[in-house]
Parts: structure tokens; C-alpha cells; sequence
């Protein structure tokens, strides 16, 4: 069993203990360097131990660490400004994951429509196929049914239906309903851009009947799909939306945030989180978030998303194994013929670490100041190993379809 006897067996975890990061490297614990295009699945958006946050974290750690929410202290109102000053959001709440951010999310708008409202509403529509997250109410939120084996009883309250039908949707609206909530790009479901028309007649649909648009950016958020909010590339306003991987750089938080009608439903008492928005943890993300806004990340992310579109389709033109290449700055999927595992391992022993979305797609999530020298040398790689797997799989080269 050896060093993973007294852990819960519940990750698959690859063989490679990594013990060092910088930039868009990591090394193992034999000295060997890869390239990350996984970046803790967008999370380490700015690069493994990026200076700038790690000056802020270091100045916070020889200054205060923790206070309770019972009091006040300057980091809160600092991310809270920088956040509601980009977004269309006015309320933000501090937790520490993105199951929590969507679970505040949940409670928020079941929260608003009976203490506000005074209405029985608590149902909240969500989509085939999407994620988000592992806590019993977002487990049971998640359209897809191995996060849910072996737990039942879940939760009351929840409605799943196929994305991008309309008329699925309008049917499971009803006196109940609450809430509707979607990713913009469903990253764990396969990387699936929603259609914008669907979208308008979501937001449409809420608005008709009095529903909240949940939008959880747990993994598109923070500049990963080319604007700072994935949802701002549709011209829509959630009245909700939730932020966790990409907003610290790699220390643990979350938040969600609201429309400032919202604002009444979480009263004092209300809500909780003893971790949310320490010192250390506001200190990261407004060290993040500067840092954002100042480089103009999100603007790098759609570039160089779109030289990595681009190589990718030149680089795999004419293989019929590739089915797609998708996705939106950089969260890029790349759906195969069959299942994608053993190209992920080959990748490790060429150097290059990239992870799937489902079991068919490979899925890029570099971070936002990758370079293009880089992104040739990671398309490089994939693409010899891809057409390789190919070849030997007996998929046979086709005119291009990309
Ligand atoms: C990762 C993810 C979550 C869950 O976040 P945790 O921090 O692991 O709780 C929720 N929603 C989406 C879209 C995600 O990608």
C-alpha cells in the first residue's frame, strides 16, 4: 500500500508526487519538469507561486492571520469592492470552496423567495451533465449520477433536465421553483459551451416567472474563458454567481455573489462560515484580482486561447479519432473517438500534464500567462502522441472535418 495506507482511497490519483511549481512548471520527486496545462484545474491561474501574491501572503502571514466574522477587517471590504466594481453583483458572501459558494448560492434564493417573499419556493432547476459539487444539496444539483451512487437519501428540491431543451425546461417550471442554475461552459461535463439563444431564453423563462438565474463560475470565473466572468461574453446578468478555483491562486476561498435586491434575505444569523474571508485568504484574492485587472489577464487568456484553438486544429487536421476541438479562452477540450486515459499517462512521461473531462475529452487548462513557445511545445507533444494513439488504434486518417 505504502505511502496512501491512511488516506481515503476516494481520488484516483496519478503516480507522480509534485513537490515544487513555478510559472506554468512543476517538478516531481525524482527532479524531473513538467508542463502544466492542469493547473490544479484552474486554479493556479497566474502560475505556480506567483511573486506578487506571495509578497501579499507573506506581509499578511507577519501581520494577522485570522479574525472571526464577528468582527471587521480591511481585506473584506477591499475584495468586495474589487469584485462588485467588475461585475454586475452589488453583495458578495466569503466561504472557502466552490460546493460552498453554490450551496450559499442555494440557499440564497431559496432563502429570499420564503423569508422575502413569502412564497414556497425552493426548487432549483439544473442541467444534464453539469457539476457543481460534492456537498449532499450540490451533489444532488449535479446532472450527472456517479457523484450521487451510495448517498442516497438526497436532498427535496431538485430538478435535473438535458441541455438546450427549452421545452424540458418550461415543463419542470412550476409553483415551486425557485431557482434555475448553469455553467456557462460545463468544464466537468465535457467542456459544452451553452448556446446563446438557450441562454436568452433561460434568463427570459426567469424573468417571466419570477425565477433566479443561478450562474456558477466556480471554474469559468476569473478570467479563465477570455473575460473575467464567463457569463459577461453573453451581455447577461445572473442574479447570482458563485467563484472559487481561479480567485486566490491556489489558497483555499470562495464567494458568492448577488443583485443588491438580495441583500435583505441574508439577515444576521442567517448564514456562516468560519473560514470565510480570513485575512490570509481576502490578502490572496485581492492580490489576485489586482493583478487581473492590471496585466489584463482575462484579454491574455483570450489570445492565447486562440492560438491554442488554432495550433491545435492545424496540428490534428486529418485525424479522424479527434471529433471536436472546443471551448472558450483557456478551458479547451479536445473530444476524442474513445476513451482519453492512456494518452493522459503518456503525456506525463513526455513531460506535459493535462487531464480529461469525461471520459473521451482531453481537457487544456494552462495558465493565463502561458507563452506561445510554450503552447507550440505542449501541442507538439500532444499532437505526436495523439496521431500515434491513433495510428495504432486503427483510426484512420480522414479528410479534415475541423
Ligand atoms: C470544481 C467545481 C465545483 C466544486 O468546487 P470545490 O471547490 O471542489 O468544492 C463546483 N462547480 C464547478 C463548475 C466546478 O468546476
Amino acid at each position: 500500500m505504502g505511502k496512501l495506507e491512511h488516506i481515503f482511497p476516494s481520488y484516483a490519483k496519478y503516480d507522480l508526487t509534485l513537490v515544487k511549481g513555478k510559472g506554468s512548471w512543476v517538478w516531481d520527486d525524482q527532479g524531473r519538469k513538467y508542463l502544466d496545462f492542469t493547473c490544479g484545474l484552474a486554479v493556479t491561474s497566474l502560475g505556480h507561486a506567483p511573486e506578487r501574491i506571495a509578497e501579499k501572503l507573506k506581509s499578511q502571514i507577519d501581520t494577522l492571520w485570522h479574525v472571526s466574522n464577528l468582527f471587521h477587517h480591511p481585506g473584506q471590504d477591499r475584495v468586495a469592492e474589487l469584485l462588485t466594481g467588475n461585475s454586475c453583483a452589488d453583495q458578495v458572501f466569503f466561504c472557502n470552496s466552490g460546493a460552498e459558494a453554490n450551496e450559499a448560492a442555494i440557499k440564497l434564493a431559496r432563502r429570499y423567495h420564503q423569508k422575502v417573499r413569502g412564497e414556497n419556493r425552493y426548487e432549483v432547476i439544473t442541467f444534464e451533465q453539469s457539476f457543481h459539487g460534492r456537498t449532499l444539496a450540490t451533489l444532488t444539483a449535479t446532472g450527472q449520477q456517479k457523484v450521487k451512487e451510495g448517498f442516497l437519501p438526497l436532498p427535496q428540491g431538485f430538478v435535473t433536465v438535458p441541455l438546450h431543451d427549452l421545452p424540458a425546461l418550461r415543463a419542470a417550471i412550476g409553483p415551486n421553483t425557485a431557482a434555475v442554475m448553469l455553467e456557462m461552459v460545463l468544464a466537468e461535463g465535457g467542456i459544452l459551451e451553452v448556446q446563446p439563444d438557450f441562454l436568452n431564453a433561460v434568463v427570459e423563462l426567469c424573468r417571466e416567472h419570477g425565477l433566479l438565474l443561478i450562474v456558477d463560475e466556480v471554474q469559468t470565473g476569473m478570467g479563465r474563458t477570455g473575460k473575467l466572468f464567463a457569463h459577461q461574453h453573453y451581455g447577461i446578468e445572473p442574479d447570482i454567481f458563485t467563484l472559487a478555483k481561479g480567485i486566490a491562486s491556489g489558497f483555499p476561498a470562495g464567494v458568492m455573489l448577488a443583485k443588491g435586491y438580495l441583500r435583505e434575505a441574508f439577515s444576521p444569523g442567517a448564514h456562516a462560515s468560519t473560514f470565510g474571508g480570513t485575512p490570509l485568504a481576502t490578502a490572496a484574492m485581492a492580490a489576485t484580482i489586482e493583478t487581473m485587472l492590471e496585466d489584463r489577464v482575462p484579454e491574455r487568456a483570450a489570445e492565447a486561447g486562440e492560438y491554442l484553438k488554432a495550433r491545435l486544429r492545424e496540428a490534428l487536421a486529418g485525424c479522424s479519432w479527434v471529433k471536436d476541438i472546443r471551448g472558450k479562452g483557456l478551458l479547451i477540450g479536445i473530444e476524442c473517438g474513445s476513451p482519453v486515459g492512456d494518452i493522459i499517462l503518456a503525456g506525463q512521461s513526455k513531460g506535459l500534464l493535462f487531464v480529461q473531462a469525461g471520459p473521451q475529452v482531453i481537457r487544456l487548462l494552462p495558465n493565463l500567462y502561458v507563452t506561445r513557445e510554450e503552447i507550440d511545445q505542449a501541442v507538439g507533444i500532444l499532437s505526436d502522441l495523439i496521431h500515434t494513439y491513433a495510428r495504432e488504434h486503427g483510426a484512420v486518417a480522414e479528410e479534415a472535418q475541423l
